[in-house]
């Protein structure tokens, strides 16, 4: 299968894209984790992302294509890929499109995590204490959430528009979402 993951920070994407990926033996590809591996090995573009990550802000969409242009080039994203935090602006996406119609490829839906506000707070606090992570402190969290809001949020009535839009409610434990992820995409 292919398909893209949407949700705001915190949500449970992560999580739930490596469980489902496992299952369809498909790649994980998410652009978060692969910026933190460049900033981590101090190559030129870790140097160049480092303060914008740390300050919870969006990297050039130009740049994010090319990142996620030549990850999707790979054979290994033949038979399908899970693709968690991009995109995650509009010109992202339009260029996501863009790219499958060259390459006529269909993909299978944007899978949209949900839950409440004060669920993802809970959830940044345990992530916090697990994960250590330089962009999760409250105040770039809560930066992060704005601009989940402004720049992200438009990507679901664009993929409601392609009828691609697959709601997940993701209260709950993970075996719960798992579950709940699974009936959605008629998987057993
Ligand atoms: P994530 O792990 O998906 O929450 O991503 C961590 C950070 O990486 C984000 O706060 C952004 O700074 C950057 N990032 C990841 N994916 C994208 C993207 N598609 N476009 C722009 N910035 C991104």
């Amino acid at each position: 299968m292919k398909l893209i993951f949407l949700g705001p920070p915190g949500v449970g994407k992560g999580t739930q894209a490596t469980i489902l990926a496992e299952k369809l033996s498909v790649p994980h590809i998410s652009t978060g984790e692969m910026l933190r591996a460049q900033v981590a090995a101090g190559s030129e573009l870790g140097l160049k992302v480092k303060s914008v990550l740390d300050a919870g802000a969006l990297v050039s969409d130009d740049l994010m294509l090319e990142v996620v242009k030549d990850r999707l080039s790979a054979s290994d994203c033949e038979k399908g890929f899970i693709l968690d935090g991009f995109p995650r602006t509009l010109p992202q996406a339009e260029a996501l499109s863009s790219l499958f119609k060259e390459q006529s490829l269909e993909f299978d839906g944007a899978c949209l995590f949900s839950v409440d506000e004060k669920a993802i707070a809970e959830r940044m606090a345990s992530r916090r204490a697990e994960e250590n992570r330089s962009d999760d402190s409250p105040e770039v969290q809560a930066k992060r959430i704005a601009v989940y809001n402004e720049q992200t949020a438009p990507l679901v009535d664009f993929y409601r528009d392609l009828s691609k839009l697959i709601e997940v409610n993701a209260e709950g434990d993970i075996d719960s979402v798992t579950k709940k992820l699974f009936s959605a995409l008629n998987l057993s």
